[in-house]
């Protein structure tokens, strides 16, 4: 057997490429972070805070901005007597409503012992031990709420929380809220009244363009990697890269890691743009497969039609054409085929997920007017890759790889 090595040339610091670190600075983000420490003036001043709504794509820096400030707001809170800060944050990704946000929040209130269990207690009882502890901690709570989104039209907590001074439910407490999203549109599915309370103030983190990426690539790779281990070209490719998708400094900083675990294997020390490329593939390459594997079975089929029609160079391809490679796919499987307009369905779901691009083609006549053709918009070989896990193809896939092969498909 093989024996395990450290691996010592590329990385100093892996860990600070991970998505749990917290950067000691934040980048570009001057603008943002002082409407954010607008909002918050209240909780220095001893005034009851507002809650504050805070939106923008993954990986635009709302989660590790508001981390960061507050550290700073709890460390300044301290030099002055009469107020007491008290920060608690929720990740609500796996929470689906606000009962168990409410959970989540008690018993991040009860470190030690007295945790509740996630089911079985009554609503109102959940609340009101809610309301029990924020009464015990007393002066300003701040509850970050972040990915708030994923409790969808299930908000109730977002109607009691702000209202319970109000209602009499807590006397000495001053709560604020800070909703964080992903979806810009989370907030005008919420009930009216809440929509009020929770976004008294609105915050929006834009996509990073790709200078900003740069220096947020820049300054982690300098504590995540041993000097010179970062190529100035490959840097920038992975700004530039995440800046065209989504201007994602997640994205970006994913492709530093990745391009760095390709030049590792390949045994070098510096990561170069040609890395970079390989990493993006390989992103790319998940991407697709992930794609791939939540269609359905007829889904696949559908796609194995059209992959089938690239190997032998015959796309873009109409609907039509699609249909009848897809009713032949069916009988060579055995299988019952679905009617045209259904797989028609599916060919537009696959536009879609990004897996087809259509064109839209006039047809110049004037006789049949405009009609659709449909290609794929992933490489080759990666949809093929990707169907071969998810249905018992793997001779005809080597088939279609040979043919792909012959006609030079990409
Ligand atoms: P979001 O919460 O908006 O999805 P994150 O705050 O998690 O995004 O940011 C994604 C990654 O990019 C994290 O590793 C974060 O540390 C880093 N990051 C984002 N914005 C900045 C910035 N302005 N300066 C430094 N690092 C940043
Ligand atoms: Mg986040």
């Amino acid at each position: 057997m093989r024996r395990f090595q450290r691996n010592a040339s590329i990385f100093a610091d892996k860990d600070a490429l991970r998505e749990s670190y917290t950067p000691p600075e934040i980048e570009e983000r001057d603008e943002e972070i002082a409407d954010y420490m607008d909002a918050l003036q209240p909780v220095i001043d001893g005034w009851e805070p507002d809650n504050i709504f805070l939106y923008g794509n993954t990986g635009v820096g709302k989660t590790a901005v508001t981390d960061r400030l507050m550290e700073q707001l709890e460390e300044d809170a301290e030099e002055y007597d009469d107020i007491d800060v008290t920060v608690f944050s929720v990740n609500c990704k796996t929470l689906s409503s606000s009962y168990q946000v409410a959970v989540q929040l008690v018993n991040a209130m009860r470190p030690d012992g007295g945790e509740i269990a996630a089911t079985g207690h009554p609503k109102q009882t959940v609340f009101r031990m809610l309301y029990d502890e924020l009464e015990d901690i007393g002066g300003t709570v701040l509850l970050i709420l972040d990915e708030i989104d994923s409790i969808g039209s299930n908000d109730e907590l977002l109607y009691e929380l702000p209202r319970a001074r109000a209602n009499g439910n807590l006397e000495h407490t001053k709560v604020g809220i800070i909703g964080i999203s992903n979806d810009f549109k989370f907030s005008d599915q919420l009930d009216p009244r809440v929509q009020d309370t929770l976004c008294e103030r609105e915050l929006h983190f834009p996509a990073y363009e790709a200078d900003e990426l740069v220096s947020i690539v820049e300054s982690r790779a300098e504590i995540a990697l041993k000097e010179d281990a970062g190529d100035e070209g490959a840097i920038r490719l992975c700004a530039a890269l995440a800046a065209k998708d989504r201007g994602s400094a997640r994205q970006a900083l994913d492709l530093l890691r990745l391009s760095g675990e390709q030049a590792e294997r390949a045994d070098e020390d510096v990561i170069t743009e040609d890395h970079v490329e390989a990493a993006r593939q390989e992103l790319e390459r998940e991407r697709v497969e992930e794609g791939i594997r939540q269609l359905t079975h007829h889904g696949h089929l559908s796609l194995l039609s059209i992959v089938s029609l690239a190997a032998a160079d015959d796309t873009p391809a109409r609907t039509r054409t699609v249909f009848e490679r897809y009713q032949n796919v069916c009988e060579t499987m055995g299988i019952s085929p679905l009617s045209r307009r259904s797989i028609h369905n599916h060919v537009k779901d696959l536009v879609m997920l990004g897996i087809l691009r259509e064109r839209d083609n006039n047809s110049g006549s004037g006789m049949r007017g405009n009609f659709n053709t449909y290609e794929l918009d992933v490489p080759f070989d990666s949809a093929l890759s990707a169907l071969a896990g998810e249905l018992d193809i793997d001779e005809r896939a080597s088939e279609l790889r040979r043919l792909a092969d012959i006609n030079d498909v990409a």
